[in-house]
């Protein structure tokens, strides 16, 4: 399979999925679904059947049809209108994970203690950001971030939203309050700018180098009008040095006068000339630098963020007990599972709050990692 039907086949299961979330009805055939739209989204299409054409041509004579850059576009209006919180579960079978084989205890032996799983969430904001240039440059970013501490949650990616399958969840109105889905805003904005920044990287600096090479043209433009200018002086100059040549071999008074009135003119068209070239470089600095903000201005890379939907995930969590036990020291060690990303959270060291995957215990029964273990700082 080559990439081309890669990705076809990628897209048929992203769209298979997006059906099944919104409730449609739907069938396949030759690259053309044929769906049947729920009511409420049927409202915003101003139809209940459609037929999406995933590749062209696109037969016109038929008004059903449907090319998927239209439908992707009324889909994000759509969001756009609504923005409204939809809640998902990752439906996925726990694959079981074994916590005492991924972690390396130290001085200690280990045996379970007993677990229990309980259901978390996580608010993923979705945008789309779009640029000036490079033109109709265009990408869906999704923020995922925990409704309590507000941090992002580092292991839900967009492949693992992508490829989970997600099974959409009712919930009660009220599931965050309007403050804290605020403040989570703000992080996610936060998150998002990092991210953009790595991604605009490379048009940034394609942007900037060809604003330099605009510059140069136009500096050099307007630098060989100056030199033209001068040079123009120069030659008026060169004529008073002759003018001054014939004054030293005049034969009579009436040609050293005739000279001196010469080189009096002269030197007064010269003044007047000087005079009109700074105030003609100060207009061609003006054009210059006038020139160049424009240049600048239509360079500047401008950056539209839309807000079209957050969605709350939930995911299974496994808090496991792990009873930790050796001649003098006794604990208990608290480790998270998450089974959908087949995930397991590393420990937090109790005396450098670092995460760790080898595991100690001070002499008084502390948590600690290898270079906490013969200096406990929770032991001071
Ligand atoms: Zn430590
Ligand atoms: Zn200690």
């Amino acid at each position: 399979m080559n990439i081309f039907h890669q990705k076809l086949e990628k897209k048929k299961k992203l769209l298979s999925s997006f059906f099944m979330l919104i409730g449609a009805d739907f069938s396949e055939e030759k690259n053309i679904f044929n769906i049947t739209l729920p009511d409420n989204v049927a409202v915003e299409f101003k139809n209940s059947r459609l037929k999406l054409v995933l590749q062209p041509p696109y037969p016109s004579e038929d008004s059903s049809l449907m090319p998927e850059e239209l439908f992707l576009e009324k889909l994000y209006q759509i969001c756009l209108k609504r923005g409204k919180v939809a809640s998902f579960i990752i439906d996925k079978k726990a694959t079981s994970i074994d916590t005492l084989d991924k972690l390396k205890f130290i001085n200690v032996r280990a045996e379970r203690n007993g677990s229990y799983s309980y259901i978390k969430k996580a608010l993923i904001f979705h945008f789309q950001v779009s640029i000036n240039q490079p033109e109709n440059w265009r990408k869906i970013y999704q923020i995922p971030i925990d409704p309590y501490d507000l941090k992002r949650i580092d292991w839900i990616s967009e492949e693992l939203l992508l490829t989970s399958p997600l099974k959409p969840l009712e919930t009660r109105k009220k599931v965050i309050s309007n403050k804290k889905l605020q403040e989570a805003y703000k992080n996610t904005i936060f998150y998002l700018k990092g991210r953009l920044e790595d991604d605009l990287v490379d048009f940034k600096l394609r942007n900037r180098q060809h604003l330099q090479r605009t510059f140069d043209k136009i500096s050099n433009y307007y630098n060989r009008l100056k030199a033209d200018e001068k040079k123009r002086i120069e030659l008026l100059e060169s004529q008073v040095k002759k003018i001054e040549d014939k004054i030293k071999k005049h034969r009579s008074l009436r040609t050293f006068s005739r000279y001196l009135t010469e080189k009096r003119k002269l030197a007064i068209r010269i003044e007047e000339e000087k005079g009109k070239l700074s105030q003609y470089l100060d207009k061609i600095k003006l054009f210059e630098l006038k020139e160049k903000n424009r240049e600048k201005e239509r360079h500047e890379i401008i950056c539209n963020i839309d807000l079209i939907a957050v969605s709350l995930l939930h995911y299974r969590l496994i808090r496991e007990m792990i009873l930790l036990y050796n001649n003098s020291s006794k604990a208990i060690l608290n480790v998270y599972v998450i089974p959908s990303a087949s995930k397991l959270e590393p420990p937090i060291c109790q005396s450098c709050k670092k995460p760790t995957e080898n595991i100690g215990l001070c002499s008084n029964s502390h948590i600690v990692c290898p270079q906490c273990l013969n200096e406990c700082s929770m032991c001071k």
